[in-house]
């Protein structure tokens, strides 16, 4: 039997209706919560990232500033401008817009933004507190794969989850929620030795390893959750990391490539720019 779709689009969509309605109930209180994305240079993913999320924003009836600073921009020049929108009472979240040019240190950078408005959790002050399993600004595609999850009515407590990928951004947090929801969790990666004999035992196999077609049928449980957090670009065309057409065949619940956690990544933006504002 073919597996149930899992539509991130739909879902971000309401999420963000929902967002919307806050925000306009906050704006009748005097406060319009604000959002700075900071994109240094012309990379042209980047920049596309940043106007989707500017857009985003306004149609959630929030605030949004981009600045966007030459690929020249010195470490100080940067550290600056990060400061001065900590000081800024009107912007509750401040997102610098990875990667940076080469030239420039980002984990400095995004070590100087206010924690409290840190809205896409990579503060080490927020992966900390992550990792302590204690209130923090949760990486957005990790919280938005959680919500996913949550929304398929699927029992999380005491399944096997595997989640391949250890970056930051996405693979560590997201092991780290799937463990807080009582998951058995296995972070797989380069190194990991015989990679299926791990993913063949996930009832929940998260993939986010940014290749083309990775997890194909034979790596999968019948019936599992498989959800793709991969973004590739082949021939012209946006796909995941899941070899959608064998893999649909056997998983029990799946998300497509483009309009699965994608969408998912924007809408919890979102909603931690909400948080951030005093919700
Ligand atoms: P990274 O490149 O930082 O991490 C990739 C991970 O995959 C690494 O941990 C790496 O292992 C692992 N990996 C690479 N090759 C293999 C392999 N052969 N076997 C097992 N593991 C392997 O990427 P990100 O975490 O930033 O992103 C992952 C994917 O998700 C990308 O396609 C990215 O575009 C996408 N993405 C999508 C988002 C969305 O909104 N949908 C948001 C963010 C990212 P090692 O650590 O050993 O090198």
């Amino acid at each position: 039997m073919a597996a149930q779709l899992i539509d991130g689009k739909a879902t971000a969509l309401e999420i963000r209706a929902e967002i919307a309605q806050r925000v306009e109930e906050l704006r009748g209180r005097g406060i319009v919560p604000g959002l700075a994305v900071i994109l240094v240079g012309e990379d042209p993913a980047s920049q596309i990232y940043v106007r989707n999320k500017g857009i985003a924003c306004e149609k959630a009836g929030m605030r949004s500033l981009t600045l966007r600073l030459p690929a020249e921009t010195t470490q100080a020049e940067l550290e600056d401008r990060i400061r001065e929108l900590n000081a800024d009472s009107g912007i509750h979240g401040i997102l610098v817009q990875l990667p940076l040019p080469g030239h420039l240190d980002e984990r400095r950078a995004l070590g100087v933004i206010d924690p409290k408005k840190d809205v896409d959790g990579f503060h080490p002050i927020n992966a900390g507190r992550l990792l302590a399993g204690e209130k923090c600004a949760v990486p957005c595609t990790p919280r938005g794969v959680m919500e996913l999850l949550r929304r398929t009515g699927l029992e999380l407590q005491g399944k096997e989850a595997v989640v391949i990928g250890r970056s930051n951004i996405v693979g560590k947090p997201m092991a780290l929620l799937l463990l807080q929801a009582g998951c058995t969790v296995t972070v797989c990666h380069s190194k990991t030795r015989d990679l299926a004999a791990h993913t063949r035992r996930a009832d929940i196999l998260v993939a986010a390893v940014g290749r083309a077609g990775f997890v194909t049928a034979d790596m999968v449980k019948e019936g599992a959750a498989v959800i793709d957090v991969g973004i590739n670009r082949v021939d012209g065309k946006v796909v995941g990391d899941v070899a959608f057409d064998e893999v649909w065949e056997k998983a029990g619940f799946i998300t497509p490539v483009p309009g699965g956690v994608g969408p998912m990544t924007i809408a919890m933006l979102l909603k931690n720019t909400l948080e951030a504002a005093g919700e």
